[in-house]
């Protein structure tokens, strides 16, 4: 596991360096680029009470609604606000039942034309029987052997038989890629340990694990989304409890990555006082273990110095200038190879036209 410290130099550990304020480009390890429309959508047809009823109210209405031209704009505003937050890479995690095929490479696309390393993954569900398992696993394997880079996804334990869970856990490991799923998100999915413990590998992501037990033997590295929990009232994953790697997410609330720190800092020291932020920077780390290309990005920041406990208590931190691959894309607060106007109007009008059909 990375050492936060090691990448941004601490004056704890490292007192004769001095602190630079380029640092590598973040990582965001579980992100729902689609969920960038979600916003502003009308009031769901009964009041979600339960993490399922939120599910079934705003995120399977929403992702049935889905069509490439959303796909497409979603991926780019959510390119766009990830750089603003000085994030370089973007783990996503997709699903859109009635456009499956071409998804992924809508979705690379848009964010390579902001400028944005992204790793998308398909989450393959039995929601919408059998034949939408089969082309949510026929997407994974459609991208991934057309040379893109990602995972192949599955979206949780408790939406898929055990056929699914199989044929998605074998097609990663031929693929030679890991896989991408919710796990114990919320009490819905507590059956998932016993069905995933014997198909897992390092390579996984486990997004949530809210309600993993502590002794759980699921292989992988356990991104922890702390905005999103607290959203939909699953409770606090306690990260610090796993043997397992941790990692930082969104879940599809925005891209700052700094801020899911932040957070995640906080709600560790509201359950251990002497927390030291040292911790949620070790998970931040992480994100560059997963996508080592991301430490070769740089980011220079508008603070000085990028450490622990200067950030975890500065909660304005902009970037000045981004270079991704070689390539400067944000240079004097926007955007060097897009319009951000653009692209925040054509979302905003895709965005009035998936909700009219919700
Ligand atoms: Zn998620």
């Amino acid at each position: 596991m990375a050492n936060g410290a090691t990448v941004f130099p601490s004056r704890n550990t490292n007192p004769s360096v001095l602190v630079s304020e380029t640092t590598p480009g973040l990582v965001c390890a579980h992100h729902h680029l689609y969920s960038a429309l979600a916003r502003g959508m009308p009031p769901t047809p009964k009041v979600a009470r339960t993490f399922r009823e939120i599910l079934e109210q705003v995120w399977w209405r929403l992702d049935m609604a889905l069509d490439l031209e959303t796909i497409e704009w979603s991926a780019k505003l959510g390119a766009l606000e990830a750089l603003e937050a000085g994030t370089t890479t973007i783990i996503d995690h997709h699903e859109s039942p009635n456009a499956i095929e071409g998804s992924l490479s809508v979705i690379a696309a848009a964010c390579s034309e902001v400028g944005v390393r992204v790793l998308p993954a398909y989450g393959v569900t039995d929601r919408h029987g059998p034949q939408g398992a089969k082309q949510g696993l026929a997407e994974n394997e459609r991208f991934l052997k057309g040379g893109g880079e990602g995972f192949v996804g599955i979206h949780a334990a408790f939406t898929c038989t055990d056929e699914t869970l199989e044929a998605a856990a074998g097609l990663a490991e031929d693929l030679g890629v890991g896989v991408h799923i919710h796990v114990c998100e919320g009490p819905e999915d507590l059956e998932a340990p016993p069905r995933l413990m014997h198909l897992s590998r390092p390579d996984w992501l486990l997004a949530h694990s809210v309600h993993l037990t502590t002794d759980h033997q699921i292989q992988g590295t356990i991104v922890h989304n702390p905005a999103s929990n607290l959203n939909t009232g699953v409770g606090y994953a306690d990260p610090r409890r796993f043997a397992n790697p941790v990692a930082l997410g969104t879940d599809g609330i925005g891209g700052d990555v700094l801020g899911a720190f932040r957070l995640a800092h906080y709600l560790h020291r509201s359950v251990e006082p002497t927390a030291s932020p040292e911790a949620a920077w070790r998970w931040l780390a992480t994100g560059w273990d997963l996508v080592p290309s991301a430490k070769m990005d740089r980011v220079t920041w508008s603070y000085s110095p990028m450490e622990p406990w200067h950030v975890a208590f500065t909660p304005v931190v902009r970037p000045l200038e981004i270079e991704i691959n070689g390539e400067v894309v944000w240079k004097d607060g926007a955007p060097t190879r897009v319009d951000p106007d653009e692209i925040r109007v054509k979302a905003q009008e895709q965005a009035r036209r998936l909700h009219a059909r919700l």
